[in-house]
């Protein structure tokens, strides 16, 4: 090449800021990872790394993954880094556990020093969801896995993670696939070599493998495809019109944002019932996995029809766009997650948006999932002490929190409660422009532009308040400020009132309400009546403040025994609630806690109690414009 001397300059500017750190350090050269995966239906992986020395020093200091892009806290999982060991030149190395960081060795070097061999074995929880959370969960079954490089990785002190080269391979157990958005560079027999990559890809590009593999193209430019991975060859037996939603999830997904900051994008979805289930965004990739039946059965289908959208959006919103906060050099300094009302809350509303768009969902699933949303939230006391912001700042911190006293200690709001929000701020940029305009509009301001290669592109709150300015002008800062800072009464409910909608009860669930109590074995006959989460057993998983259960005494943990003197069953609680609507003697409770038994009488007469939209006819119907495809 010849390139003309102004390209020229740009050019060596390029490779000097990529091979010499900002410290004026150069990097150690390549480090190599071979994970042999051959194990993974016994749940074990083990890694061996050459890690070049570049300092003299008589200690290099390593670090296991801690703060974990995506799961927004110190999540990586080190309980369960096992089988540890350090040598140089063939000689076992001493090394020690730092006393203040758990994810942090102190390895002894001997003089002379210029390379060092870490062998390590990540164990992945065994059962339905392990011990560990997310990408520390439970990920390997008999027939498929997903590999999440920071489990089985350490890295110098030093660097940032865009500055460390890693060059990785995988041997797979016999006859199993693959697919991850990582480049190939060469396979042998079970062995996959990897092309060389930053730290930073490397910890973002997870490898999905198993027996039963389906691979589906979705669209061609950029290549978009899905990998499946499944525990059953008839898992992957989804009718033709699954695909045909996919296809149509990728090209509204272009139309919103107009651009695309990616390669290539890969979809990569687990469906077995033994693995954690959860969606993890990267940005040419998702860790998506549901239940075996995720695909080829319908209700189960319906559920999780939001995950793969939501997990998509993320490409733009997350990875390319991201807050400043969020946005650190390695996985060793912690995460601020303040800003998770965009990063989490909007992409939950453009995940619903497009699920509704791509056909995923029809309009009526779509107002059943916000009717679900709007309900959870307005049953949900702890506002009054602990504002939205909060669930955003405290998550590091609380996000492992059980279910129990979930309503009053509020769970992670961001996501659903920002769905009402930014449903609301969509109305309002709507209704300022006469309708000329829409958050659409704000997608391709804020998340779209021209496309580029992969890229970060930080933000801060002003940045997106002024994004929102430039597409209605609006005081915006005092909107978000509003919404991040109150305490209720109730739902957000003003945006969905404004697009044409109404929150109702009725006694009739939605198809989608029976599916999510189905999806996690309880009755929720009695959630929206006396604020009662009930188990199919009568456990009573949490009870809701301020509401007739927990008036009359009852608290989480309890089980529920019997019902006006017959032992309890979901149907003899519905008759019940049934009954006491036309009569005047109170609902009676048996219940036991701790080996006592006690009985509760509540004055409760209002029936069962399920959330809908209905359609206020006083105003149009803008929900419907929003969610029919572009
Ligand atoms: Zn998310």
């Amino acid at each position: 090449m010849a390139p003309g001397h102004a390209r020229g300059s740009a050019c060596c500017l390029l490779i000097l800021l990529s091979t010499v750190s900002l410290f004026g350090k150069t990097p150690p050269s390549t480090i190599t990872l071979a994970v042999d995966a051959s194990d993974a239906p016994r749940k074990i992986f083990h890694a061996k790394l050459t890690i070049p020395v570049t300092s003299s020093s008589s200690e290099l200091k390593l670090y296991y993954p801690k703060w974990i892009p995506g799961e927004h806290g110190p999540t990586g999982p080190i309980q369960d880094l096992t089988g540890l060991r350090f040598s140089a030149g063939g000689q076992a190395l001493k090394w020690r556990r730092d006393l203040l960081d758990g994810w942090t060795f102190h390895v002894d070097l001997p003089a002379g020093t210029r390379s060092l061999e870490a062998s390590l074995d990540f164990v992945s929880p065994a059962g339905k969801e392990g011990e560990g959370i997310y990408t520390g969960g439970a990920s390997a079954t008999q027939a498929m896995t997903v590999i999440s490089w920071n489990t089985l990785v350490l890295y110098p002190q030093g660097w940032a993670s865009d500055e460390l080269t890693y060059q990785a391979s995988l041997r797979l157990p016999t006859g199993w696939k693959f697919g991850t958005s990582l480049d190939v560079a060469s396979t042998n027999g079970q062995t996959i070599q990897f092309g060389p990559v930053s730290l930073t890809r490397l910890v973002d590009s997870p490898v999905i493998a198993g027996e039963f593999m389906r691979i589906v193209p979705l669209a061609d430019n950029p290549p978009t495809e899905m990998d499946i991975a499944a525990d059953s060859a008839a898992a992957l037996q989804a009718p033709p019109e699954v695909w045909d939603h996919y296809k149509r999830l990728v090209e509204q997904a272009q139309k919103l944002f107009a651009a695309h900051h990616y390669r290539s994008y890969h979809f990569l979805y687990s469906l077995s019932d033994h693995v954690a289930h959860f969606g993890l965004e990267h940005h040419e990739s998702n860790d998506s996995r549901v239940g075996e039946r995720g695909l080829v059965d319908e209700s189960e289908r319906k559920l999780e029809a939001g995950l793969l959208p939501h997990e998509y959006v993320h490409s733009w919103n997350g990875k390319y766009r991201r807050p400043a906060d969020l946005t650190t050099p390695d996985y060793e300094q912690p995460m601020k997650t303040d800003l998770l009302w965009v990063y989490e809350g909007l992409t939950s509303y453009l995940g619903d948006v497009l699920s509704a768009r791509s056909g995923l969902r029809t309009p009526e699933e779509l107002r059943d999932s916000l009717a679900l949303i709007a309900a959870a939230l307005g049953h949900t006391p702890g506002r009054e002490w602990r504002n939205l912001q909060d669930t955003a700042d405290g998550v590091p911190a609380m996000q492992g929190a059980p279910q129990q006293w979930e309503s009053w200690r509020r769970g992670l709001d961001y996501y659903e409660e920002d769905v009402l929000n930014w449903l609301w701020a969509d109305m309002i940029i709507r209704q300022q422009t006469q309708g000329k305009r829409s958050l659409d509009d704000f997608c391709q301001l804020f998340h779209g532009g021209s496309s580029t290669p992969l890229m970060v592109k930080t933000y801060t709150f002003d940045d997106a308040v002024n994004a929102l300015n430039q597409v209605a002008p609006y005081d915006w800062r005092r909107f978000w400020n509003e919404r991040l800072s109150n305490h209720g009464p109730g739902a957000p409910l003003e945006g969905l009132e404004a697009s044409g909608w109404k929150l109702v009860y009725n006694e009739t669930p939605s198809e989608l309400f029976r599916s999510d109590e189905e999806d996690r074995e309880n009755t929720h006959a009695a959630l929206y009546s006396l604020g009662l989460v009930l188990s199919k057993d009568g456990t009573i998983g949490d009870t809701v403040e301020g509401m007739p259960a927990a008036k009359a005494g009852i608290g989480p943990g309890m089980k529920l025994i019997a019902v006006n003197g017959r032992k309890f069953s979901a149907d003899i609680l519905r008759d019940a609630l049934g009954a006491a609507k036309t009569g005047s003697a109170p609902l009676e409770l048996l219940v036991e806690n701790t080996t006592y038994f006690n009985t509760y009488r509540i004055n409760y007469h209002e029936g069962e109690k399920y959330p809908h939209l209905v359609r206020d006819e006083s105003k149009p119907d803008v929900l419907s414009d929003i969610i029919k495809p572009r």
